[in-house]
C-alpha cells in the first residue's frame, strides 16, 4: 500500500538520521534537518524518540558541565612549589620535567579523585581503592566519539580511541594493561569491556549480556586471594572482542596462559585456593546439598582449609560466597552452557575436593617399606563416585605405577609420599584441563558468524609482577611474562621509534631508557638461557633442584643473576621491577608437570562424558611449558596496533586516598614513565608511509573521485591543508605527534 510504504520509508530514513546523529554532538543539528522537519509533526514515535534524545542530551550536558566545573573551579593548588606545576591532564604538557614534578602532579590529582592521567596517548591509572561513580552508562556516552580534550582523562577514552582506530582504519587493535599485582589491571580490563560493549551496540542484546559474563566466570576459576590482592589473577588472559566492519560487536574469544595450578593443592599462609572452590562449597552448604556431592559439613575439605576454622566460620556466618555461587550459575546459564555440562563441572570440582582428602599410610611388612594403602576409604570412594570411575582402580593408580621395560610391563608400588604426589598431580591436571575446557567452551559459544570478516580489539590482562617473602616457580613464570611486556612496551615506545628517526634521516632528540633485553636474553636464549637450562635439567631423571641451581650458577654468568651464600636452593634475579629471591624447591617437578599414565588410563574410563573428553587429548608435554606459553602470548600481541595502560598502585595497604611517595616513585622509575613523557614530548609517535597517509587522508585536500599518488608532495599538500603544525616528512614516512591523529580524524569526519 503506497501510503503505508511511504510511512515506513519516512520512518526508516528518520532512524538512519538518528543513528547518524548519535555520532554527532548536537541535537539542534538534527532538528534542523529538512527531512526531520518535514515528518516530525506526523510521526508520533519519531517525536517521542527525539524528545528522549533531547532529554538525554541535556543530562549529558549537565554531567559534562559539572565535571568541567569540578576540574576548573578548583582554584590554584596551595602547595609550596605550586608555580612549578601545570594543571593539565597530560604529563606531556609539563614545562619542568623531572621525577619530582611528575610525582607531585600525580599526587595532587589523586587527592582530587583524578585517578587517570595521560602521557600523550598512554594512560596512567592509579588504583583508587574505592568505588568511584565515574563508570555509569552516562559516562560511556560522555566519552563516546568526542575529542579527547573535551573530557578529563578516563579509561573509557582509551577504549574509545582503540575502537575508533579500529573502525576508521579497519585494523585490529590491542590494549596492553600492565602494572604490579594489585595495581588495578583486571578492574581496568572490565571497564574496557564494558565500554566496548557499549560502543559496539549490537542489535543482539543477548550477545552483549553474554560477553559481559565472560570475565566474572573465567575469573571465578582463575583468580584467588593472595597476600597482595584479594582478587589476584592467577593466569594470563587475552580477551579479543570481535566487531563487524561497521563496528557492531559480534563475538568474543579468550586465550589463557599459565594457570597457576599448584594453588589447587596448596596455598601459602594467608592465601587461598581459587575462588570457585569456596563458592561451590558455600553454595552447596546453604542449599543443603553437600551430602549430594559427598562433602563433609563440619569441616571443609583439606584443599580449601589451610587456615583452620576460618573458612568454615566465613561460610556459615557470611552469605557472600553463597551468593557468588548463584552468580556463577547465572553466568553459566547466560553464556549458554547446558545444565548437563554445568552439573559435570560441579562433579569434577567436588571430585577434586574429595580427592584432596584421600590419605595414605605405609604398609609395613618385614621386607617392604615402600608400599602404601588408603586406610580410610571414605574420601577415595567419594572422589571415585563423583568422578564416575571405579574406586579400586583409582586406589591402584594412586598407590602403584606401571613400568615398561624391554616390552614388558611390570607394576611397582608407590611410597606414601609418592602416592600423595600422584594424588595432587591428578587434582592439578583435573583442574587445569577443566579450566581450559571452560575457556574453549566459552569461545565456541561466543564465536561469531564465520562468514563475516570482522576486526577485533584485544585486551591483555595478565598476573602482575610479584615479590613475596617466598617466591617459587610460579612467581618466576609470572615475572618473566611481565618482563616480556615491559620489553614490548620499550620496543614500541622507544626502540622502534628511535630506529625510524635514524633510517628516515630525522633529527629528533634521543631519549635514554632502561633496556631489559639483556635480562630477557638471559631467560630465553637457546641453548644457554635460564628456561632452556631448566628444560634440559628436567629431562634428566637423576637431576635435583640443587643440581638445577648449580647449573644456573655455572652458566648464567651475568649481573642479573646471583646466588646468596648459605641458602643452597635459593637464587636471585635482578628484574626490571626489582630484586627477587627465588626458592628453587620443586622447580623441576613443577616444570615437568607430568601426570602418570596410570591416572590418565583410569580417568579415561570415566562415565562422565566431560571428564572423558578432558583426558582424551595427548598426554602432558615435558619441559618447555613456561617458554611455550610466553611465546604464544607475545605472538598474539604483535598483530594489532598497541594501546598502553599503565596501572600504578599508590600504596601497599589498599587504602583509599593514601599516596605513598616512595612506592609510586619506584613504579614510575621501573616502568620508565619519565622517559616516556620525554619521548612523547619530543618524539613522533605515529609514523605513516606516504602511500598509506595519502590513502587515509586524501579527502582533506583532494576531491572524492580523485586518486592521488602516494607521493611526498601529496602528503605535503594534505598536511598544509589541514593546518597542523610540528609534523615532519622523512624519506618514506610522515612523522606525526600523538595528538595529530585525533585532529586528522576529526577533520575527516567533518569533511
Ligand atoms: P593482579 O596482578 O594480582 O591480578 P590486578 O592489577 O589485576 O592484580 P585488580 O584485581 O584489578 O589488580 O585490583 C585490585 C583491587 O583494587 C580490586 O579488587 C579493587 O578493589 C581495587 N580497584 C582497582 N581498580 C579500581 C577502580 N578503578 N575502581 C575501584 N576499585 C579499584
Ligand atoms: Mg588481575
Amino acid at each position: 500500500h503506497p501510503e503505508k510504504w511511504c510511512r515506513g520509508f519516512n520512518h526508516f530514513i528518520s532512524q538512519c538520521l538518528i543513528k547518524d546523529f548519535e555520532k554527532r554532538p548536537s541535537v539542534t543539528h538534527l532538528l534542523e534537518h529538512p527531512f526531520i522537519k518535514q515528518v516530525h509533526g506526523k510521526d508520533m514515535s519519531l517525536q517521542k524518540q527525539l524528545a528522549e534524545l533531547i532529554q538525554e542530551q541535556q543530562q549529558l550536558g549537565s554531567v559534562a558541565k559539572t565535571r568541567h566545573e569540578q576540574i576548573h573551579t578548583r582554584g590554584p593548588y596551595h602547595v609550596d612549589r605550586a608555580d612549578k606545576y601545570s594543571l593539565d591532564d597530560d604529563l606531556v604538557n609539563l614545562e619542568v620535567l623531572d621525577e619530582d614534578t611528575i610525582i607531585h602532579q600525580l599526587q595532587k590529582r589523586y587527592a582530587d579523585f583524578q585517578i587517570y592521567t595521560y602521557v600523550g596517548d598512554i594512560l596512567i591509572a592509579l588504583n583508587p581503592f574505592q568505588n568511584l561513580s565515574i563508570y555509569s552508562p552516562q559516562f560511556s556516552k560522555l566519552y563516546h566519539g568526542v575529542k579527547r580534550s573535551s573530557n578529563p582523562p578516563h579509561i573509557f577514552a582509551s577504549a574509545d580511541a582503540a575502537y575508533q582506530s579500529m573502525v576508521t582504519f579497519s585494523k585490529d587493535q590491542c590494549i596492553i594493561i600492565s602494572g604490579e599485582s594489585g595495581a588495578g589491571k583486571t578492574e581496568s580490563a572490565h571497564l574496557i569491556v564494558q565500554h566496548l560493549t557499549f560502543l559496539g551496540k549490537a542489535n543482539n542484546r543477548a550477545l552483549r549480556e553474554k560477553i559481559l559474563q565472560v570475565n566474572p566466570l573465567v575469573e571465578a576459576f582463575g583468580n584467588a586471594c593472595t597476600a597482595i590482592n584479594d582478587n589476584s589473577s592467577r593466569f594470563g588472559k587475552y580477551l579479543e572482542m570481535m566487531f563487524t566492519p561497521t563496528g557492531a560487536v559480534m563475538g568474543a574469544k579468550i586465550s589463557e596462559y599459565l594457570l597457576e595450578k599448584s594453588r589447587v593443592i596448596k596455598q601459602a599462609v594467608g592465601e587461598k585456593n581459587f575462588h570457585i572452590f569456596y563458592y561451590i562449597y558455600a553454595g552447596l552448604y546453604h542449599q543443603k546439598k553437600l551430602s549430594e556431592y559427598r562433602l563433609p559439613d563440619k569441616k571443609p575439605p583439606r584443599y580449601i582449609d589451610n587456615e583452620t576454622g576460618r573458612v568454615m566460620h566465613d561460610i556459615v556466618t557470611k552469605d557472600s560466597y553463597g551468593r557468588q555461587f548463584e552468580a556463577i550459575q547465572h553466568c553459566f546459564r547466560i553464556i549458554g552452557f547446558t545444565d548437563e555440562e554445568v552439573y559435570s563441572v560441579y562433579r569434577i570440582l567436588t571430585g577434586i575436593l574429595n580427592t584432596g582428602n584421600i590419605e595414605f599410610a605405609a604398609i609395613s611388612s618385614q621386607h617392604q617399606t615402600d608400599k602404601s594403602e588408603v586406610p580410610d576409604p571414605e574420601a577415595l570412594d567419594n572422589a571415585a563416585a563423583l568422578l564416575s570411575i571405579g574406586s579400586e582402580e583409582l586406589q591402584e593408580a594412586l598407590t602403584s605405577h606401571c613400568v615398561v621395560t624391554r616390552g614388558e610391563t611390570i607394576i611397582r608400588t608407590n611410597t606414601v609420599d609418592k602416592a600423595a604426589d600422584v594424588r595432587d598431580a591428578m587434582s592439578k591436571a583435573l583442574y587445569g584441563r577443566l579450566f581450559s575446557w571452560i575457556v574453549n567452551r566459552i569461545n565456541t559459544l561466543l564465536q561469531p558468524d564465520k562468514n563475516i570478516c570482522g576486526m577485533n580489539v584485544g585486551i591483555l590482562d595478565i598476573f602482575g609482577f610479584e615479590n613475596f617473602a617466598r617466591n617459587s616457580f610460579e612467581q618466576l613464570c609470572i615475572n618473566i611474562a611481565n618482563e616480556q611486556i615491559q620489553f614490548y612496551f620499550n620496543q614500541h615506545i622507544f626502540a622502534l621509534e628511535q630506529m625510524e628517526y635514524q633510517s628516515e634521516g630525522i633529527d629528533a632528540a634521543t631519549v635514554e631508557y632502561e633496556d631489559n633485553r639483556p635480562l630477557l636474553d638471559m631467560f630465553l636464549q637457546k641453548p644457554m638461557g635460564l628456561l632452556s637450562l631448566l628444560d634440559e635439567e628436567s629431562r634428566f631423571p637423576q637431576a635435583t633442584d640443587l643440581t638445577l641451581v648449580d647449573k644456573f650458577e655455572d652458566n648464567l654468568r651475568c649481573k642479573y643473576f646471583w646466588r646468596p651464600k648459605g641458602v643452597e636452593l635459593s637464587f636471585g634475579i635482578q628484574h626490571y621491577a626489582g630484586k627477587v629471591l627465588y626458592d628453587a624447591s620443586a622447580f623441576l617437578e613443577k616444570n615437568r608437570d607430568t601426570l602418570p599414565a596410570d591416572i590418565v588410563v583410569v580417568l579415561r574410563t570415566s562415565e562422565n562424558k566431560l571428564l572423558q573428553q578432558l583426558f582424551s587429548s595427548p598426554l602432558t608435554k615435558t619441559g618447555t611449558f613456561c617458554t611455550y606459553s610466553l611465546m604464544d602470548l607475545l605472538s598474539k600481541m604483535v598483530v594489532g596496533q598497541p594501546h598502553f595502560i599503565r596501572c600504578i598502585k599508590p600504596n601497599d595497604d589498599r587504602e583509599a586516598l593514601m599516596f605513598s611517595h616512595e612506592r609510586v616513585l619506584l613504579q614510575l622509575r621501573y616502568t620508565g614513565i619519565l622517559e616516556t613523557v620525554k619521548i612523547r614530548q619530543k618524539g613522533y609517535s605515529h609514523r605513516i608511509l606516504f602511500e598509506e597517509f595519502v590513502k587515509r587522508y586524501y579527502y582533506l585536500a583532494f576531491k572524492a573521485h580523485e586518486t592521488p599518488l602516494g607521493s611526498r608532495e601529496n602528503c605535503l599538500a594534505i598536511l598544509e591543508k589541514s593546518k597542523l603544525d610540528n609534523w615532519i616528512l622523512g624519506k618514506t614516512k610522515v612523522f606525526l605527534k600523538y595528538y595529530h591523529i585525533e585532529q586528522l580524524n576529526l577533520f575527516l569526519r567533518e569533511v
